[in-house]
């Protein structure tokens, strides 16, 4: 019984997860459905890599995507 609650847990963690690692990444770019398979499996470690994912603009402060080349809210080349 012990083992099945704790499968139960991970299980929620995992799901708690994905969903926060998908409204982390909604402002970062990237595949959602991604996003919440990194969640799941990494569990809180996902939660932080989609947190330090992207990289901060200079001159507004805002995060974009790691790939882009310029900052999609004032156009600041990155
Ligand atoms: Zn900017």
């Amino acid at each position: 019984m012990a083992s099945y609650s704790t499968l139960q847990f991970m299980l929620l963690v995992g799901l708690v997860s994905g969903i926060c690692c998908i409204f982390l990444a909604e402002k970062r770019g990237g595949s959602s459905f991604g996003w919440f398979i990194l969640g799941f499996i990494s569990g809180p470690i996902g939660i932080i890599i989609a947190l330090t994912a992207g990289k901060k603009c200079k001159s507004c402060f805002s995060v974009v995507p790691s790939g882009a080349k310029k900052c999609r809210y004032c156009n600041e080349q990155l």
